[in-house]
C-alpha cells in the first residue's frame, strides 16, 4: 500500500506519519482474505456433505419406488386372481378400477369397462332388493350387503351378493364407493334344492301322518266306544291297555310332527281364552289311570290365585306338561308325582305362574343333565328298551318354553327323585268374559234334537263316528264327498256340518267354498273339518274356505262334544245376542 501511495507522489514523512493506519488497513484486507478462505473452505465441506445426502436420498427414493411398483405388481396379481370381482366407482358411479373376475359379470374386459357408469350393467337383472338398489341410487348409506340375480348373455342366470362402501371426503362429500361382487349362484342353487327337499320332506311327513293316523284313529276311537259299552272287569282292563299304547303311538307321531315342525320354524302358537283349571284337570285326568297302575300318587297344588281363565296356547302348554308328568311316572317306581303351580306375580291384565312337576324316581345322573334336553338323547343307554320312548319330548318341551320366552330348569339327585320347573306369562280373562268361556267347555249341553251331516268317503271313520252320536242322541245323515252334501244341505236343514278333507269326486274344502258361496243361511251354517293330518298349512287352508273349526283325527270322543257342541250353541247364542240387540 505504501508502494501505491509513492507512485502517486505522497512523501516519506506522511506515510511516517500514518504508518499506523495503513497498518491497520493492512490488517484489515487480511482478515478479509482470511475470512473469505475460510468461507470458500466451509461451503466446500457443505457441498460434498450435500452431495453424500442427496445421493443417499436419491438411492432410498428408488429403492422405495421399485419396492412399491413391486408391491403393486404383487397387489395386481392378488387382484386378479381373486376369483370375486372387486370394483372402485367415482362420485358419478362411473367404474375406476375393476380386477379381471370382472369379465365373469359384464362379459367384457375391466379396461373396456373402466369409464362406464355402473348403471349399464343393470339390464338384464331379475331379482332384487328394491330398497337396497334405492340406497344406492340415493348414495344413502356407509356400508351394506345385498343379492341380487341377473342373466348373462348365454341367458343363464346368475346370484350376486354385493357388498357396497361409500367413499367420502373429510367435507362429508361422497367420493365413490369401493365393493366386491361373489358369485353366489350355486348357494342359491344349493338353497333352492334344499327348500324342495324340505317341501317334500314336509309333504311326505303329511301324507305319512294320514296314513298312520287314520287307523289309528279307528283303535282308539273303537276303544272309547267299547269302554262306553260297560265292559266286564276283565275286559276294562285290556282295553284300557289297548287305549293307552294306541295314544301313546299317537303321541309319537305328534311328537316326530312337531319336531319336524319346529325344524323348519313353523311352530305356531295360538292365544284363545281358556279355563286354566279345566286345562289342567284334563291333563291330570289323563293320567290317573297309569299313575294308579303304578301305585304312584299323582298331587296337583295349584295355589288359589292363580287366575281362572287366561289367555294362551293352552294346547301347548298340556304337551309340556303331559311331557313333564308322563316323564315323572316312567321314571319312578315308588312315592310320588307332584304338579305345583303358583301365582308369582299378578297385574290387572295378565300374571307368571310357575310349573313343577316333582317326582321320587330314579333321578338323572348329573353329567347327563345338561343333555336329557337334546333331541333323541336319553339319559341312559338302556332307558328306551327299559321305558320306551325317543327322546324327542324334552327337546319339544325345551323349544316350547323358550318360543314363549322363558327356561326349563331340572334339579335331579339319583335314587332320591328329579324336578322340573319353568315360569310363564299369560293374560287374564276379565272376571264377564268368563261365563262365556265357561259356556264353551260346557260338555253337559244337551245335543237331543239337533241334526247333524257327516261327511267322509272312509266307511270306518263314519262307523266310529256313528256310534257316539247314538250314545249322545244325536240325529245325522251322511255323505261319501262334497258333491253328494252339497245337494243333501240345499234340499234338507243341518245344524252343523262334519266334513272330512280328502274326498274323491269333491273335496272339502271345494265343497265349503261352493257351500259359503251360496250365500244366505249357508254362510252361517256352521262346518267342523275333520282330518288326519296336523299340518299348519291344513289348518290354515280350513279357515281360509270359510270352515269354523277343526278337529283332528283320531279324536277324543270329548273333543268331539265339546266342539260339536260349541258350534251348535253358536247360532242359538248369536240369535240370542240379535234378540237382545233389537
Ligand atoms: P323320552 O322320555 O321319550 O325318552 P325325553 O326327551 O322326554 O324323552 O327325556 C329324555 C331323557 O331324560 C329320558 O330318556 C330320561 O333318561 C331322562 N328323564 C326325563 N325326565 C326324567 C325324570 N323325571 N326322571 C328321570 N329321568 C328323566
Amino acid at each position: 500500500m505504501k508502494r501505491q501511495l509513492k507512485k502517486f507522489g505522497v512523501d516519506d514523512e506522511t506515510l511516517e506519519r500514518y504508518k499506523d493506519l495503513f497498518a491497520a488497513i493492512n490488517q484489515a484486507y487480511k482478515e478479509f482474505d482470511d475470512d473469505v478462505h475460510h468461507l470458500e473452505n466451509v461451503l466446500e465441506v457443505n457441498s460434498k456433505e450435500l452431495f453424500v445426502a442427496n445421493k443417499k436420498l436419491k438411492e432410498e427414493n428408488l429403492s422405495k419406488s421399485r419396492e412399491a411398483l413391486v408391491l403393486s405388481d404383487k397387489l395386481d396379481k392378488v387382484m386378479d386372481n381373486v376369483t370375486d370381482i372387486i370394483f372402485e366407482l367415482d362420485g358419478e358411479g362411473n367404474f375406476t378400477y375393476l380386477n379381471t373376475a370382472w369379465e365373469k359379470y359384464g362379459e367384457e374386459s375391466p379396461e373396456e369397462s373402466i369409464g362406464k357408469n355402473y348403471m349399464s350393467f343393470a339390464d338384464r337383472i331379475e331379482y332384487f332388493d328394491s330398497k337396497a338398489f334405492q340406497k344406492i341410487d340415493q348414495r344413502n348409506f356407509t356400508s351394506f350387503k345385498t343379492v341380487y340375480s341377473r342373466r348373462n348373455s348365454q341367458g343363464k342366470l346368475l346370484w350376486w351378493e354385493m357388498s357396497v362402501k361409500l367413499l367420502t371426503k373429510a367435507s362429508g362429500k361422497v367420493d365413490g364407493a369401493i365393493g366386491s361382487l361373489v358369485d353366489v349362484t350355486s348357494l342359491k342353487e344349493t338353497q333352492e334344492q334344499l327348500i324342495k327337499a324340505s317341501e317334500v320332506k314336509g309333504r311326505f311327513l303329511s301324507t305319512m301322518s294320514h296314513e298312520i293316523r287314520t287307523p289309528l284313529n279307528a283303535v282308539i276311537a273303537i276303544s272309547n266306544i267299547l269302554l262306553m259299552q260297560n265292559p266286564k272287569e276283565s275286559q276294562m282292563e285290556n282295553l284300557q291297555a289297548l287305549k293307552f299304547s294306541s295314544k301313546h303311538l299317537l303321541n309319537l307321531i305328534n311328537d316326530i310332527l312337531d319336531y319336524n315342525k319346529m325344524l323348519s320354524g313353523n311352530l305356531t302358537f295360538s292365544n284363545v281364552p281358556f279355563n286354566f283349571r279345566f286345562t289342567i284337570d284334563g291333563i291330570i285326568k289323563a293320567f290317573t289311570y297309569t299313575a294308579k297302575e303304578k301305585g304312584l300318587e299323582l298331587e296337583v297344588n295349584i295355589s288359589d290365585s292363580v287366575p281362572e281363565g287366561l289367555i294362551g296356547d293352552h294346547t301347548r302348554l298340556s304337551q309340556v306338561l303331559s311331557n313333564l308328568i308322563g316323564n315323572a311316572i316312567k321314571f319312578t317306581n315308588t312315592g310320588r308325582v307332584t304338579l305345583a303351580i303358583a301365582c308369582i306375580h299378578k297385574g290387572q291384565d295378565n300374571c307368571q305362574l310357575s310349573f313343577e312337576v316333582a317326582d321320587t324316581g330314579i333321578g338323572i345322573a348329573e353329567d347327563k343333565l345338561e343333555y336329557i334336553f337334546e333331541r333323541f338323547t336319553q339319559a341312559e343307554e338302556d332307558t328306551s328298551l327299559r321305558f320306551g320312548g325317543t327322546g324327542l319330548g324334552l327337546a319339544i318341551s325345551k323349544k316350547i318354553v323358550n318360543l314363549l320366552n322363558s327356561e326349563i330348569n331340572v334339579e335331579s339327585q339319583q335314587g332320591i327323585g328329579t324336578r322340573f320347573w319353568f315360569d310363564l306369562n299369560y293374560e287374564i280373562v276379565q272376571k264377564q268374559s268368563l261365563v262365556e268361556l265357561d259356556s264353551s267347555v260346557e260338555k253337559t249341553f244337551d245335543l237331543t234334537g239337533i241334526k247333524l251331516l257327516v261327511v267322509d268317503d272312509n266307511e270306518m271313520n263314519i262307523a266310529v263316528i256313528e256310534q257316539f252320536f247314538r250314545k249322545w242322541n244325536i240325529e245325522y245323515d251322511t255323505a261319501s264327498n262334497g258333491k253328494e252334501a252339497l245337494d243333501m244341505i240345499q234340499a234338507s236343514e243341518y245344524s252343523l256340518v262334519l266334513m272330512d278333507l280328502r274326498m274323491p269326486i269333491m273335496d272339502g274344502y271345494t265343497a265349503v267354498r261352493k257351500l259359503r258361496a251360496l250365500g244366505g243361511e249357508y254362510m252361517e251354517l256352521p262346518v267342523i273339518a275333520l282330518s288326519a293330518s296336523v299340518s299348519i298349512d291344513v289348518m290354515q287352508k280350513v279357515k281360509d274356505v270359510g270352515m269354523n273349526d277343526y278337529l283332528c283325527k283320531p279324536f277324543d270322543p270329548e273333543d268331539l262334544y265339546a266342539k260339536i257342541s260349541a258350534q251348535a250353541l253358536r247360532p242359538a247364542l248369536m240369535r240370542v245376542a240379535q234378540k237382545a240387540k233389537s
